[in-house]
């Protein structure tokens, strides 16, 4: 078994075939995290006894003939987002013995499809960063490079996927988090339009802008990944049912090569790398020779995206961080309320609580988001900042409505870089909070907007191949899941 070369679709081959049982696959990779985890720090828990009862339930499965598309599928799943009994902790300090009493919907999915989980990977502390440096317990190695980061916040499970120790994985994405980790790791992201899958067990980090999806080895992963997760859920009302046709699994080419790819002319003009720029074009003109109709576009208000992102973000992540104050959520510093135990001295009032368990459990970019959130929505400041951004972020929803829009001419699927660089070094940006940020130039603005975007390698990248992977974006209409995997899955066999 080579855990390298397997995906999600020629695993289930395999399984069906008797080549070898869910239980020795997830043998092999517990196997593989033992030796190898301890390089990339991919997991933050690692799930023995209770995957191989998953992979011994996925077998009695498929010996019965009632095996889907992901039974006994190993998988590893961003630590914030909950599995009943296990501890989740969101890469935070605060949440260090926190179990979660409940699945996330997404999981509920994935255990009704029988899916073993491997684990629960590092982040950037409540999904807040573009490195996974921000994490509170560990730093990750991108597996291309082990002095470089792997990405974030979604680091961890680009990692594992990546350095070939989870099958596919799931990362949430709320500028990012999963397309810049999956580009800087040369494997697939795949961030969901907003609603089309359930945010129920996702702790939240701006509730506007966080979407699930998968992190895979390649597009048709993705597909399989998305569409065993998607849908309704009466606990988010934010979620829908939109209508998904057989071209989401398998895309027609011939029908797929119709639609017109555009290429915003504000992506291509400064700050990115000129390594990057050259590999995207040689993307570019590879889609062109394929026979894709290619034309340029402009999404005007596209220098407005990461400084209206840095405002409405915050804002959202300082009303959803209260609910780590030591009563609701977070360790408290009360021994017999389950303190950690660091705590040396009980808190003795209300105030002197509150200090304590913010101020020791969240990290310096948890603290600077709650105090930049809190600013823009005080009372002075709320129009000139944050109700301000709301007016921008339409006007950039607006540009996307147009660039799409049939009647006059509009693209079906709009083109681009996935990242202004390659992955830089562990520590090159961990002293000056800007340059991370501006690490997300490329992909915040798709969160404001809510619509559907692939990240996917310009090549096949190998791990030890001494190369470092670049990626790109396939940003589609609202609900178009399928225009960007179609044209993504074509890209990678051709
Ligand atoms: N890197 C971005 C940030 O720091 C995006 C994070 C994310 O998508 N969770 O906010």
């Amino acid at each position: 078994m080579n855990l390298d070369s397997l995906t999600i679709s020629s695993f289930s081959k395999s399984l069906r075939k008797k080549e070898f049982s869910a239980r020795e696959a997830t043998d092999a990779f517990l196997r593989a995290i033992k030796d190898k985890d301890e390089k990339f720090g991919a997991y933050l828990t690692v799930f023995e006894h209770e995957a191989i009862k998953e992979a011994e339930i996925a077998d009695e499965a498929i010996a019965s003939g009632d095996a889907g598309a992901l039974t006994g599928v190993p998988l590893a799943i961003k630590d914030s987002i909950v599995i009943e009994g296990a501890r989740a902790t969101a890469a935070s300090k605060i949440l260090k013995t926190y179990k979660a009493s409940y699945d996330a919907t997404v999981i509920k999915k994935l255990k009704g499809a029988r899916a073993v989980f491997l684990g629960k990977t590092n982040l950037d502390e409540f999904a807040m960063g573009s490195s996974t440096e921000n994490s509170g317990f560990q730093i990750t190695k991108n597996p291309h490079d082990l002095e470089r980061v792997p990405g974030g916040s979604s680091g961890g499970s680009a990692a594992a996927v990546s350095g070939g120790l989870a099958l596919a994985a799931l990362g949430s994405d709320t500028g990012g988090s999963i397309r810049q980790p999956a580009a800087f790791c040369g494997v697939v992201g795949l961030k969901p339009t907003y609603g089309a899958v359930s945010r129920f067990g996702l702790m939240a980090m701006a509730s506007s802008l966080d979407q699930i999806g998968p992190i895979t080895k390649t597009v048709e992963d993705a597909a399989i990944l998305f569409n065993a997760i998607r849908g309704k859920d009466e606990y988010d009302a934010t979620s829908v049912d939109a209508e998904y046709d057989e071209n989401l699994l398998n895309p027609d080419f011939d029908g797929v090569k119709k639609l017109t790819i555009g290429i915003p002319k504000e992506y291509f003009v400064e700050g990115m790398d000129a390594e990057v720029k050259k590999e995207i074009e040689k993307a570019i003109q590879k889609l062109k020779d394929g026979g894709f109709k290619i034309k340029e576009i402009s999404l005007p208000h596209t220098k407005y995206a990461l400084s209206t992102y840095y405002i409405v973000m915050p804002a959202e992540v300082s009303a959803n961080m209260a609910r780590y104050d030591g009563i609701r959520f977070g360790v408290a510093h009360r021994k017999r309320y389950g303190g950690i135990p660091e705590v040396k001295k009980d808190a003795e009032t209300l105030r002197d609580l509150y200090f304590k368990t913010r101020g020791e459990g969240f990290g310096e970019e948890v603290k600077r988001r709650i105090l930049l959130g809190t600013f823009v929505l005080s009372a002075g400041y709320y129009d000139a900042y944050y109700a301000k951004a709301q007016k921008v972020r339409k006007l950039i929803t607006e540009d996307f409505k147009k660039a799409f829009n049939p009647q006059s001419g509009g693209v079906d699927v709009i083109l681009s870089p996935a990242t202004p660089t390659q992955a830089f070094k562990i520590g090159e940006k961990t002293s000056d909070p800007m340059q991370m940020y501006l690490s997300d130039v490329f992909t915040v603005t798709q969160n404001l907007v809510g619509v559907p975007a692939l990240s996917l390698p310009v090549k096949q990248y190998k791990v030890g191949g001494g190369e470092l992977p670049i990626g790109f974006q396939l940003v589609g209409r609202h609900f178009r899941e399928a225009d960007i995997l179609g044209i993504g899955k074509w890209y990678e066999q051709n």
